[in-house]
Parts: C-alpha cells; structure tokens; sequence
C-alpha cells in the first residue's frame, strides 16, 4: 500500500524556462510571502503511478505549454490505464458494481470545475474541465454530468474491467461484504497532480474512482474543491489522498494553502492540515490521509498521517525513492 501512496516530483530546478514573475497585486498578507523566485516548470502528483502521467505532463511543460493542459494531460494517463484500480478504467466498483468517477480542475485564476459520481466516462478530468469551460457552473454530477459529457461529443464506455469485476465479486461474497454500509479503507487511491508552467501559473487536476465498495452515490473529497484541491495563483496549491470524509470535514487543500499563505512552506503546511483533521478526529490516526503541496516558488512538500510512508521524487537528475520527511 505504501508503495502505491509515493509522492513524485518530475521538475527542471532552476530551470532554463524559469521566468521571474513578480506576483500580481494581492492584498498583503501576515506573514509576508516568499520571494517571487521560481524553480518552474514542475509537476508533481501522488504516489508512484504519478511517474507515468508526470511524464505526460512534463512533456507539456517543458514545450512551455500551460499548466492546466499538463495536469490533464498528465492525469489521464492514469484514468486510462486498466491497472491501476482507484482511478477511471480499471477502477475498483462500488458495493453495486458500478464504476462511479470524480474529478477536478483548479486554474491559477481560481476557475474551476468538477464531475461526481459520474459513470461510463474514460477521461473524467476533461469532463470536469469542459464544466468548467463551457458552462456558468463549477460542478455537474451523476446522469446530468453524463449527458453533460455526451452532448459534448465525450464517448461512453464501460470502465469495468474483468479484473475489477472479479475483485468485485470477490468481495461480494467475503466476509467483509456483510459490513457493506463501511468502506473498505485500504482500497482507495487518488491521483492528484499539481503544475507551475514557466510563465508560473499553477494548476492543479484531481480525479479518482473513490473508494472501493463505496456506497452506490457516495463522492468524497476528491472533486470537492477547497478539499480534495485548491489553488491559488499567488500562493500555491494542495491535493490530497486517502479517507475523503476526513479531508472533507477539514476543508482539507484551502486550509493547506491557507497555511502557506500564512508563510508556511509546502512541508509544514501540509503536517499541520494533518494535524488538524486528526484534531477534529482523534480515530483518524488510524486512516489515511495525504496532502501534496506546490508552492507558486516551485517547492513541494507532502504529509501523511499513516506511518511507514515513503515517497519517490522524480526530477531531472532521475527518480528516487524517499522516506517522508515527517510522520505522525
Ligand atoms: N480521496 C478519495 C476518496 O475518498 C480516495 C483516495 O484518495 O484514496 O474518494
């Protein structure tokens, strides 16, 4: 499990792209931010099946492409690929059987937009960003956000695949299917990515199958924005992972970046929203939950309550395998 809970990195520090870019005219705040010096373009997103769709991402980075375009670019990578089973194809179902998507956007300009509890969509990312494109909403959910996707020339599919089916009916008829109002806790993973293109706008892209064995209709945190992500273009921003009734209840990514802006680097900023939802819950010491953090400085820090985590760290001298810095 914690192999699959990596944090990546995949950037150009001090990169050639860098561009200083003095931050628009904010409303000052206590304690001061940080220099404007920006080690861009970078992408980071959660655990170790990020390496692949950082990759993609990069690719958009490093072209000078735009932030948003690299995070979806990058995340649908993972909603495509049938083994990875928390996220889009190859998704672990609900109690139901039925593969039921969340996904959202958040642009450096505070526009965003978001799907839940949506099916039969391979690429709910885009989905989320045509919400947030092309209506006046920011979130669409269930059958409209599947007609939504349909009008918009968006193609239907089953995304449950053979081996998700039989996981399925394997749990079906365990044990632990008699405690089916309960969600299986270790069988849950996110992507989460987040970018800062050379010209330093930062974006960010969430999207998951949730929970396996969830409740028909149940969405967590992940399309939520301010909790499964946020961003501000003049601070930074956050996405998390793991037990979404927990990062919800926190208002988990806006509190993370909250914190930066309060002068916090990535790190410390996302032990203290740890701590802070284990606050509010002291039984959440026992779940998982993970922020990532992008500052608009280009630094990522990440916090996980669960011990025993480790992280890889993916840049442009190659990609390692790291202990977090910090536990609970
Ligand atoms: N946060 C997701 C959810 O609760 C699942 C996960 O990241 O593990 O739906």
């Amino acid at each position: 499990m914690n192999s699959r809970r990596s944090f990546l990195r995949l950037g150009a520090v001090g990169g050639a792209a860098a561009a200083l870019v003095t931050p628009a005219a904010a409303a000052p705040v206590e304690p001061s931010l940080p220099p404007p010096r920006r080690d861009a373009p970078v992408v980071v997103s959660t655990w170790n099946h990020g390496l692949a769709a950082n990759a993609a991402a990069w690719e958009a980075l490093a072209a000078g492409g735009y932030a948003l375009d690299a995070v979806e670019r990058g995340v649908r990578v993972t909603e495509a690929d049938p083994e990875v089973t928390s996220v889009g194809l190859g998704g672990w179902p609900d109690r139901d059987g039925h593969v039921t998507l969340d996904a959202c956007v958040m642009t450096e300009a505070g526009d965003c937009g978001a799907v839940a509890f949506l099916q039969n969509v391979l690429h709910p990312v885009t989905v989320a960003r045509m919400v947030m494109e092309r209506t006046p909403h920011v979130m669409i959910v269930g059958e409209g956000a599947q007609q939504f996707a349909i009008e918009h020339g968006v193609p239907t599919q089953s995304l449950l695949t053979p081996a998700a089916e039989r996981a399925w009916r394997e749990w079906v008829a365990s044990d632990a299917a008699d405690t089916r109002a309960e969600i299986n806790v270790e069988n849950h993973d996110t992507i989460g990515m987040l970018a800062l293109d050379a010209d330093g706008r930062l974006c960010g892209a969430c999207t998951t199958s949730g929970a396996a064995w969830k409740r028909h209709g149940r969405v967590g945190d992940s399309p939520l924005i301010g909790a499964g992500l946020y961003v501000d273009g003049e601070v930074g921003g956050a996405t998390a992972t793991g037990w979404g009734e927990a990062v919800v209840r926190a208002c988990g990514c806006h509190l993370v970046v909250e914190l930066m802006r309060q002068g916090h680097d990535p790190q410390e900023a996302c032990r203290r929203a740890v701590e802070r939802v284990i606050a509010k819950n002291p039984d959440y010491r026992e779940i998982q939950v993970g922020f990532l953090a992008l500052d608009v400085r280009g630094r990522a820090g990440s916090y996980c309550i669960q011990p025993g985590f480790d992280y890889a760290l993916h840049d442009a001298d190659g990609a390692r395998l790291i202990d977090a810095p910090s536990r609970l």
